[in-house]
């Protein structure tokens, strides 16, 4: 925070003893984003257009590069809110600081965005902005506030808010920010299973064949799980049969216990009916239909960026998990109900059982020792090497090299001594 507010200061200062025009004396963003050669940005076009044009302009300094996938997928997201919020009249301007590899892959990157940037050759401002911002990873967005030099009025987590609440974030806030958790809050207290699988002209789901109904009615009360995935999602594919497994072995446990029931409705990002339905096929579940909206609701009511995804909600119709795809990874079909207390009890059994595993371990086409780790012990969430699933807590970790799998998927390979 002080070293912005000294930083203008200075340049008050200084342009102050040079007799500078005011208007340059009081850009807020001059100190930050010209260089002292350089008091102009570039338009997409390659026109300079003025630092100081900027001044009273919420500002996103974008991070980014062409050659990484999910940067330009963020920039997708980021030019529609931009011409959004460039049509209703709002006040944002957004920089693009470059990682590209040369003046080229810069040039045609730019030239995708309808906003400015720092010139490429400039190295020394896009390493000072890196350095200042604490630049970790890429894409990264940060919101600057015209009016406002403090650091806690700096949100560094642009790109998640934008993925989040797209134009609604604006004017990107501290206290807007307040505000849409706090709606957030009352649309997930006010959740029902009906409200969230029904539509105005649908009050039923698929069933097998496609054309048997089943009511939503008919599901109130039970654990229902939201599986939303698709048939070109190959960790989705791969994560089916697995859950149809776990499926079919919960049905099998709750048969007969009063009050007790689960299904699972499969929420299809399939691109086109024929690929859903083969998909479907192979589903002993329920889905909503192709293409219905809901499925646009559902994906944005609980945030879902990546498929294969299971939410658990529980017999109130209120979300239980997000994360149970990966409880089935773990607990496999003893992860039902899904809650809190049941995930503590299986981690503390976890931990329990983790004290007769051996310290250390080989496996199966791994040439180095694996050593167990758990979350106290340089653990922590991982993707297994074995069976490609995300895992976390109790783990047998190569200290060498990073490679890292589930205890349960350890298998004695060739290199273990004997
Ligand atoms: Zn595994
Ligand atoms: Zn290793």
């Amino acid at each position: 925070m002080e070293k912005v507010n000294m930083e203008a200061n200075y340049q008050v200062q200084q342009n102050l003893t040079n007799g500078e025009s005011e208007k340059v004396s009081t850009s807020r963003f001059s100190p930050l984003l010209a260089s002292k050669d350089r008091d102009y940005l570039l338009s997409p076009t390659g026109t300079q257009v003025r630092v100081c044009d900027l001044e009273g302009k919420i500002i996103g300094l974008y991070f980014s590069a062409n050659w990484y996938p999910p940067c330009r997928n963020f920039t997708e997201i980021l030019v529609g809110v931009y011409e959004e919020l460039k049509n209703n009249g709002s006040n944002f301007e957004v920089v693009f600081i470059s990682s590209d590899e040369d003046l080229h892959a810069f040039n045609n990157y730019h030239a995708c965005m309808p906003w400015l940037s720092i010139p490429f050759s400039d190295l020394e401002t896009k390493k000072s902005l890196n350095r200042k911002f604490d630049i970790e990873g890429i894409p990264s967005l940060i919101i600057l506030q015209p009016d406002d030099n403090k650091d806690e009025a700096v949100l560094h987590d642009g790109v998640d808010l934008i993925y989040r609440y797209g134009p609604r974030v604006f004017p990107l806030t501290r206290k807007r920010l307040e505000e849409l958790q706090e709606e957030e809050r009352e649309t997930h207290e006010r959740q029902t299973l009906t409200s969230l699988l029904t539509n105005h002209d649908r009050d039923y789901l698929l069933g097998h064949p496609t054309s048997k109904q089943v009511s939503i009615a008919s599901l109130v009360g039970q654990t229902v799980g939201l599986y939303f995935s698709a048939q070109w999602c190959v960790p989705g594919v791969n994560f089916t049969p697995k859950l149809i497994s776990v499926y079919q072995k919960i049905k099998r446990m709750v048969r007969g216990v009063v009050g007790e029931d689960f299904e699972i409705v499969f929420v299809s990002s399939d691109k086109d009916e024929g690929e859903f339905e083969s998909c479907f096929d192979t589903m002993p579940w329920l889905a909503l239909p192709y293409g219905d909206p809901t499925i646009k609701n559902l994906t944005k009511h609980f945030d879902v960026r990546g498929i294969p995804c299971l939410v658990i909600l529980g017999p109130d119709g209120k979300t239980v998990t997000k994360h149970g795809r990966h409880l089935i990874n773990l607990y496999k079909e003893n992860a039902y109900p899904f809650t809190e207390a049941k995930v503590e009890l299986l981690e503390r059994q976890m931990d329990e059982e983790a004290k007769n595993l051996p310290r250390s371990e080989y496996h199966v086409g791994h040439r180095h020792e694996l050593t167990l780790v758990s979350e106290g012990t340089g653990g922590g969430p991982f993707i297994c090497c074995d069976c490609d699933e995300q895992g976390s807590g109790w783990a047998y970790q190569c200290l060498e090299c990073g490679y890292e799998v589930h205890p349960k998927c350890v298998r004695a390979g060739d290199h273990a001594p004997r």
